[in-house]
């Protein structure tokens, strides 16, 4: 089950006021029991908050995700995990659908599942966040670890592409918008 970071009230406290009324950031402060050895956890960390005006009026407050630093409106901790990561940090509810039609988007997913594949935390870090390297797992051959680290330069490189073939298309769109000039 997931958990949104808002149903988790067993303790956050604001810790930095930007205008007295907006706080910046947030501690989550919680306790995390492992399933499998019953040991738990002491966990503290801040998650950053911003704020953007909505078209009717009033603010909309936003979290920066912890791991990956996007803009998202949740958190997640699912099953098993120590830490709240926004939903594409942890892959969750992506369907081929909902993919489709987004090349830059389904490029970075690939690039985040083949980093956490390859790095010995799981963690899915962004293309954008360079330079930055999965870790090898000790037990890992070095030859195989060699293998997935390939596939992240080609996930990244592909990502890259993608990105590029969009802001194509943006210059496109733009250049048939200038007025034409006399
Ligand atoms: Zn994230």
């Amino acid at each position: 089950m997931l958990a949104p970071a808002r149903a988790t009230s067993a303790g956050h406290h604001i810790t930095d006021d930007v205008d007295e009324t907006r706080a910046a950031r947030f501690q989550l402060i919680y306790t995390s029991t492992s399933t499998r050895t019953g040991e738990t956890t002491e966990h503290e960390y801040p998650v950053r908050l911003e704020y953007a005006a909505c078209h009717f009026g009033g603010v909309r407050p936003w979290f920066r995700c912890p791991a990956c630093s996007e803009r998202v409106g949740k958190l997640y901790l699912p099953p098993r995990r120590e830490r709240f990561a926004c939903r594409d940090c942890y892959d969750i509810g992506y369907t081929l659908s909902r993919r489709s039609g987004d090349p830059v988007k389904e490029a970075e997913l690939r690039y985040r599942r083949a980093f956490a594949k390859a790095d010995a935390d799981d963690r899915r870090a962004h293309p954008n966040t360079e330079p930055y390297l999965p870790e090898r797992p000790p037990g890992r051959p070095f030859d195989h670890h060699a293998e997935l680290l390939e596939d992240v330069h080609d996930a990244h490189a592909e990502y890259h592409d993608a990105l590029q073939e969009h802001l194509r298309s943006l210059d496109e769109l733009l250049e048939k918008r200038a007025p034409q000039s006399v």
